[in-house]
């Protein structure tokens, strides 16, 4: 027995078969009623929605021995005559040509075509159709060439482009574009999908669950005839009835393959590639809400493999990018996605910009400040080696946020770099050089006036002026000391501020000091350090930020031109 494939087997015989096409099967088939098909149609839409079918139809439409005669409804094709059987089969047809662009696409291939168009239909009751597939990839000279004969169309020839990216056209066939009439077809939806599967299906006793056609239509991404395919993959991957465990197993590749590809995205935050997979999503004709769904059964699979679970029902493609990448998020961060993706889906589902919000999703996803990013700069503190370890790599220890750090037992040998304004201290410390004195500072005048140069230094830095706050001035000679009982990260704020702080002091008060950072540990006098937690959070954050922002260029961008909220 030669098996037919379902798609071809079922591909639709009238314009009222194509799915979720009506106001296009209204359009073409009022056209061939009233007798007023245009000489040039243009149809877009995403794959497998019907666009060369539609094409096919309309040809045999215009060239049915006995039109109207199937379904009773005017301009419909018959579907039975021995033109129509000839047309819908593809077999080999005088008056229908079709060409695929991508292959044909060089000026003498639009040469040819041009002279092959000047040959009217074989016919006097005939119409000659040509199908122009994939007609974003004719060059420019074969659009030229299309509109020399479009200019004066020989009679009852009718041309037919199908696109999936009409834009392209747009730059190159613009004043062809005008004498087309353009149709848009619209993504299947996943519920069309499924009944129509559901129907084939039971015409072919195929035994198939609900799990599995919701399984296939998702993955179909709108098409139609991706979804066909599928089930004949399914049919032929095993016995019995058709459950979605076999479907996942028998297409493992489709659905899951992108969300595994997604996961890596992620976990790698190359949120550079996210507009790029979004745009891959539409044009394949995916139900954004759908995918959204997936997502989220993504999230929560590496969620449960963090928590020490075993996530169920993962093909084997998807398993092993779980197992693989859940090392590299945290609970939290799992928690957070999930929450975002909650707040999101229903914009999704409903707004009639879903691709925006699956976009701005998407980048918050690769953008968000993880935890693990959080110990790796607490990391680079301590040893003094900023940035250094690749995006992705397990936090050793748990998120440090929130808890008091203990004193610091050690300058960090080499700062980070610094993205602020502050200048680097590594200078500082290179050329201590301190120009010929003047008068040394008396301590009244400098602990007197030390709101002043705080504020002084804060027109330079917020950072800077917040640990500054944080700090009790002492000054012994020259030296100005500063104790600090703050976090690492105030130490290092005010390493890398010291020549700030030193030009403020002088032009406050006149006087030259060197300013020495010290840590304030267990009775170093450094009595009255008022609410340190909040100022410090504030800061750890903004330095956090800071830093996370200069070792990301991708993240810098991304989030001046959105203004993203880097979320906690
Ligand atoms: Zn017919």
């Amino acid at each position: 027995m030669t098996h037919t494939a379902l798609a071809r087997k079922y591909r639709p015989k009238r314009f009222a078969d194509l799915l979720a096409q009506e106001h296009v099967a209204a359009g073409l088939a009022g056209a061939v009623a009233r007798n007023r098909v245009a000489h040039a149609y243009l149809l877009t839409g995403p794959r497998g929605v019907g666009k060369t079918t539609a094409a096919r139809i309309l040809a045999m439409a215009l060239n049915c021995e006995r039109p109207g005669a199937g379904s009773g409804v005017g301009g419909e094709p018959c579907g039975e005559c021995e033109s129509c059987r000839r047309i819908w089969s593809g077999a080999a047809n005088l008056d229908v040509v079709e060409i695929d662009a991508a292959s044909n696409r060089g000026v003498d291939d639009a040469r040819e075509l041009r002279e092959r168009a000047m040959y009217a239909a074989s016919g006097p009751e005939r119409s000659k159709v040509y199908i122009i597939d994939e007609a974003h990839m004719l060059t420019r000279e074969a659009w030229n060439a299309l509109l020399k004969i479009l200019e004066e169309p020989p009679p009852r020839v009718v041309f037919v482009f199908a696109t999936t990216e009409p834009h392209k056209i747009a730059n190159t066939a613009a004043p062809v574009l005008s004498r087309m009439q353009r149709f848009d077809f619209r993504r299947i939806g996943p519920g069309t999908i499924a009944g129509r599967v559901r129907e084939v299906a039971r015409q072919e006793s195929i035994q198939i669950e609900e799990d599995a056609l919701a399984l296939i239509a998702r993955v179909a991404l709108g098409g139609m005839r991706d979804a066909l395919s599928l089930v004949d993959q399914v049919v032929a991957f095993g016995d019995g009835p058709v459950t979605a465990a076999r479907v996942r197993e028998a297409l493992g590749l489709i659905g899951d393959e992108l969300y595994a590809e997604l996961l890596d995205l992620v976990a790698e935050r190359r949120s550079a590639e996210v507009l790029p997979l979004v745009e891959r999503l539409v044009e394949a004709g995916a139900d954004l809400a759908e995918f959204a769904g997936g997502l989220g059964e993504v999230l929560r699979a590496v969620l449960q493999q963090i928590l020490g679970g075993e996530p169920e029902g993962l093909t084997d493609v998807l398993r092993s990018c779980v197992v693989r990448r859940a090392p590299g998020f945290s609970a939290g961060d799992l928690l957070r996605m999930l929450k975002l993706l909650a707040e999101t889906e229903e914009s999704i589902r409903r707004s009639p910009h879903a691709r925006l919000h699956v976009e701005t999703l998407l980048l918050q996803l690769t953008l968000l400040d993880r935890t693990v990013e959080l110990s790796e700069v607490l990391r680079a503190l301590g040893t003094g080696s900023a940035g250094g370890s690749a995006p992705g790599v397990p936090a050793p220890t748990p998120p440090p946020r929130g808890l008091p750090s203990p004193p610091a037992p050690h300058r960090p040998a080499e700062p980070p770099v610094a993205a602020g304004a502050v200048p680097p201290a590594s200078a500082a410390a290179a050329a201590p050089a301190a120009p010929p004195a003047p008068p040394a500072a008396s301590e009244p005048e400098v602990v007197r006036r030390w709101g002043e140069i705080v504020e002084v230094v804060g027109q330079q830095s917020r950072l800077l002026r917040e640990a500054l706050v944080q700090a009790t001035p002492l000054v012994d000679g020259e030296t100005l000391a500063l104790d600090v009982s703050g976090s690492e990260v105030d130490l290092q704020g005010l390493e890398n501020g010291r020549k700030a702080i030193e030009t403020a002091v002088r032009s406050v008060t006149g006087a030259s000091v060197r300013v020495v950072v010290r840590p304030a540990g267990p009775g170093a006098g450094a009595a009255g350090a008022p609410e340190p937690r909040r100022l410090n959070r504030d800061l750890e954050r903004e330095e956090r930020l800071r830093r996370y922002r200069a070792k990301d260029p991708a993240l810098d961008a991304a989030a001046d031109a959105f203004d993203l909220e880097l979320l906690e």
